[in-house]
């Protein structure tokens, strides 16, 4: 497995509802590295820049709502398959679909609203995580 780095939020649901700290846990728990930490207010402008991808699907402007409503704590992770490692915490997009003891299950509500984001693929985690961090933020 290649030693990587992803990119994770901690959304603003799991803020307001004081998760922070349990999703930070996990992440040293299940060996990965904090190489960057932060947290930001979102904009509509931010967002659509992150999510490109989404932009004009049918999900996007509540995902936008969503994203933008309170801070996220957002971190730049490292490690051996960082990250497959991430997504395997976090678990399924949709926490109802998300198995046992992973976070989206532990704290998601529903398929929007599910606490956590992680890159998909190496090309994705290299965009956002230089999107948001700084290089002095990741020494
Ligand atoms: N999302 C949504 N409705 C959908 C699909 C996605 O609200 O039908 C939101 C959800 O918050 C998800 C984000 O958009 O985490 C990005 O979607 P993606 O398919 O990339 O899922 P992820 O990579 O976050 O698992
Ligand atoms: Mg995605």
């Amino acid at each position: 497995m290649p030693f990587e780095r992803t990119f994770a939020i901690v959304k603003p649901d799991a803020v307001q509802d004081g998760h922070v700290g349990e999703i930070i846990a996990a992440i040293e728990q299940g060996g990965l590295q904090i190489r960057g930490l932060k947290r930001v207010q979102l904009t509509p402008a931010l967002c659509k820049g992150f999510y490109h991808e989404h932009v004009g699907k049918g999900f996007y402007q509540e995902l936008e709502d969503f994203m933008t409503e309170g801070p996220v704590v957002m971190l730049c992770l490292e490690g051996e398959g960082a990250i497959l490692a991430w997504r395997d915490l976090m678990g399924a997009t949709n926490p109802a679909n998300a198995a046992e003891g992973t976070l989206r299950k532990r704290f998601g509500t529903n398929i929007g609203r599910n606490a956590t984001h992680g890159s998909d693929k190496p090309e994705s985690a290299a965009f956002e995580v230089g999107y948001f961090f700084n290089a002095f933020e990741l020494g």
